[in-house]
């Protein structure tokens, strides 16, 4: 398969982190503004995460640095701004970026400020990429380890800010936080109109899955181990609920050993709605071309299975509004030409 020609297809990613994505190069720099001694090598040995991990927990250590990197307004405007142009230079039209702004007042910063510095970067990519600036929205994440009292209140600003933040989401380590403290968070998301997504399934068992989906939420990022219990599955489909893939990452954090073992194919063809992203470019060192290239040759999908995955992507979007909708119109028409043009992927 031409990587070339997927990374030239319109593509919508739904499930990538602001804090995963920083350029190794800016980190450096940024690390130098901030008074922390860092050089080239030691920014890549802390950010980009080895192929295995022990587990999820081991995973989210590589977002140490990171995380006190991007405690001033021009650090996350100059991060998200960056990680827009690379979403363009990858061929995503349309993405969602994610983040805890509560991970990022060490220094003073407040929620709304956190917000509308990501929000400026945004514009500021979309300035300097003119007509190439892909479609952007914002989803707002909570942490599992936070007080369930303070989440409600960034659910509230959160809805309060209005577009680009369009989502809600919760994350950070499952095994040891689960949902249902944090349903009140959800419920003041869902009242001020934002769509709701959690992270679930990174963890043995289908539990956290179905305390996802109890949440209310119309995505779930990952919820890989769905695959392991079909009652699960079957909800799953019964709620028409997406679940925001993440291979690499995945095999990353200890889900699944290898590509070729991931559940993607397998719960598409079972009927599931499934979108391939990155997770988090730089920690899972990978574009979203890279891993739809890899995970359609692991899993032996057919070109028209592919597709269908990649068009999910536009159609389960949180973005209201016209401009969704045309890009969905544009990428259906480019990625049937495309599964015309590449029937078998070897
Ligand atoms: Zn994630």
């Amino acid at each position: 398969m031409d990587l070339e020609a997927l990374r030239a297809l319109p593509k919508a990613e739904l499930h990538q982190h602001l804090d995963g994505a920083i350029r190794p190069e800016t980190a450096v720099e940024l690390a130098a503004e901030a008074g922390i001694s860092l050089d080239l090598d030691g920014a890549r040995a802390r950010m980009i995460a080895p192929p295995h991990c022990r587990d999820q927990a081991e995973l989210l250590t590589y977002f140490d640095l990171p995380i006190a990197l991007l405690q001033t307004t021009p650090a996350l405007s100059r991060v998200s701004a960056e990680l827009v142009e690379a979403m363009a230079s990858d061929g995503v039209r349309y993405g969602e970026i994610r983040w805890a702004p509560r991970l990022h007042l060490e220094r003073g910063l407040a929620v709304t400020a956190v917000i509308e510095a990501v929000a400026a970067g945004v514009e500021e990519a979309a300035r300097r990429l003119g007509d190439t600036a892909p479609l952007i929205a914002l989803i707002v994440t909570a942490m599992r380890s936070h007080p369930p009292g303070a989440n409600v209140e960034l659910a509230r600003t959160a809805a309060a800010f209005g577009e680009p933040v369009v989502g809600f989401d919760l994350a950070g380590p499952e095994a040891t936080y689960p949902a249902p403290p944090h349903a009140a968070a959800f419920r003041a998301a869902e009242e001020g109109g934002l769509a709701l997504t959690a992270h679930a399934g990174e963890v043995p068992g289908p539990e956290r899955i179905r305390e996802a989906i109890d949440l209310g939420v119309r995505r779930i990022a990952h919820g890989v181990t769905s695959a392991q219990d079909p009652a699960t599955i079957a909800l799953v489909r019964e709620r028409d609920v997406t679940l925001d893939l993440c291979p690499t990452s995945n095999v990353q954090a200890g889900i699944v050993p290898d590509l070729a073992a991931h559940p993607l194919a397998r719960l598409h063809r079972a009927g599931v709605s499934v979108t391939i992203s990155t997770d988090d470019r730089t920690v899972s060192n990978t574009t979203l071309s890279e891993e739809m290239a890899r995970s359609a040759l692991a899993q032996e999908m057919t070109a028209d299975e592919l597709a269908a995955i990649a068009l999910n992507g536009f159609r389960r979007g949180f973005w209201r509004g016209l401009a969704l909708s045309r890009l969905t119109d544009l990428a259906q028409r480019a990625w049937g030409a495309w599964a015309v043009t590449e029937p078998a992927i070897s």
